[in-house]
């Protein structure tokens, strides 16, 4: 039998290999981003009592309407949209499955997808799957800023779909409100779709407020906006994240989200419903998050790995030409192995592999996790 990949270049995700790598040598991983405390208990004590209570069979194909409903008056409070959420909200097993359903609803062979590099590396394989092509629009260090009248010149008639993703992974910088403008008026008249990855909404620091389509009415009309909770509520392997989109696009994504999950679990969903009825559960997150920022930029105080900056996310960017000037994969494995911190190369995020000798580090860890880390990498 012969063969053919239709993914011949994707091999195994750097997340993966990283982890892996850190667990092989028993480094202190601050590689892949999930966080190293718990999940908050009340949490897991109402997915529990709804497990116990018998709510494990499918949940309705777009997910369960008071999670849906809980959601809605959540984006009308926090960016002022009035989404319906019958037609206009679908639950999906992590913001991953809501990006590539996203996707493959839309993209068509020979249609184009600029995304912005680096970028998080689920986007490229997602659009070549479908038969798309990938149009890189690439930031560098340090400042990792979009000019909007240069990516605008990457438009073509066969441009579907733009990928942008605040708070961003990896550089940690954020969208505003004049970017978000730039992006509304470089797609008004066109075809384009706008696929914005919201995964770190609530990651954001020093008073900045997240730009989130939402708040833009001209340009939501023409989104699809994705979520995890995973990320907000510390439990990256419950798998369970959302789609936003307006009507006539939801329609479309659940289509195939209906035969690529079909539906997520269900106990989970009833927990985040009652969960979520608290505000405090998410608004407190900025503060939480940028304590531990603040902590660990402490820790690294006199290291030679020099901090970039972070607005957003749990990541944050290190040069570390002061130390090596050999290429991030080899560093950032020589981190794991020699010195016992793993880190992601940010080169994994360009299709080209461009590198600007910058890793990253994941700060979603205990205090007494981030000052063993700092101490090592101190002594770098
Ligand atoms: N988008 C970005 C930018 C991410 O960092 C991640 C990683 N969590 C995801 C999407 C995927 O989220 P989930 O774990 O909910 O699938
Ligand atoms: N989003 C996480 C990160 O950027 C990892 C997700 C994954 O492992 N696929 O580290």
């Amino acid at each position: 039998m012969q063969l053919t990949s239709k993914l011949p270049h994707v091999g195994t995700t750097i997340f993966t290999v990283m982890s892996a790598l850190a667990n092989e040598h028993g480094a202190i991983n601050l590689s892949q981003g999930f966080p190293n405390f718990p999940s908050p208990e009340r949490l897991s004590e109402l997915v529990c009592h709804y497990m116990k209570k018998g709510y494990n069979q499918y949940a309705p194909m777009p997910g369960v309407a008071g999670l849906r409903e809980r959601l809605a008056e959540k984006v009308e409070q926090l960016y002022g949209a009035t989404i319906n959420p019958d037609t206009e909200i679908t639950i999906t097993a992590g913001a991953t499955q809501a990006i590539f359903t996203a996707i493959t609803a839309f993209i068509r062979p020979g249609d184009e997808a600029i995304l912005i590099e680096p970028a998080y590396d689920s986007y490229k394989p997602s659009i070549e799957v479908n038969g798309g092509t990938p149009v890189p629009y690439q930031l560098h260090a340090p400042d990792y800023r979009v000019d909007w009248a240069e990516l605008g010149q990457l438009v073509t008639s066969r441009t579907r779909m733009i990928i942008i993703n605040t708070p961003h992974n990896p550089t940690g910088t954020i969208l505003k409100a004049e970017d978000m403008l730039a992006l509304e008026k470089l797609t008004a008249g066109t075809d384009i779709l706008v696929l914005s990855d919201e995964v770190y909404e609530h990651l954001i620091y020093d008073g900045q407020e997240h730009q989130s389509v939402l708040r833009y009415p001209a340009l939501w009309e023409r989104c699809l906006a994705t979520f995890s909770f995973g990320k907000t509520f510390h439990n990256t392997g419950w798998k369970v994240g959302y789609c936003l989109a307006s009507a006539h696009l939801m329609a479309e994504f659940r289509k195939v989200h209906q035969f690529n999950v079909f539906t997520v679990n269900t106990p989970v969903q009833y927990a985040l419903a009652d969960y979520l009825a608290d505000p405090e559960t998410y608004l407190s997150l900025p503060a939480f998050f940028q304590q531990k920022r603040d902590f660990f930029l402490e820790t690294m105080k006199g290291s030679r790995l020099r901090p970039l900056r972070c607005e957003g996310t749990y990541f944050y960017l290190f040069d570390y030409s002061a130390i090596s000037d050999e290429p991030d994969m080899e560093f950032a494995k020589r981190m794991t192995t020699e010195w016992g911190v793993a880190a992601i190369p940010v080169s994994a995020f360009y299709s080209n592999g461009c590198e600007d000798k910058v890793i990253r580090l994941c700060f979603a860890k205990t205090e007494e996790t981030l000052e063993r880390a700092g101490k090592v990498l101190r002594g770098m």
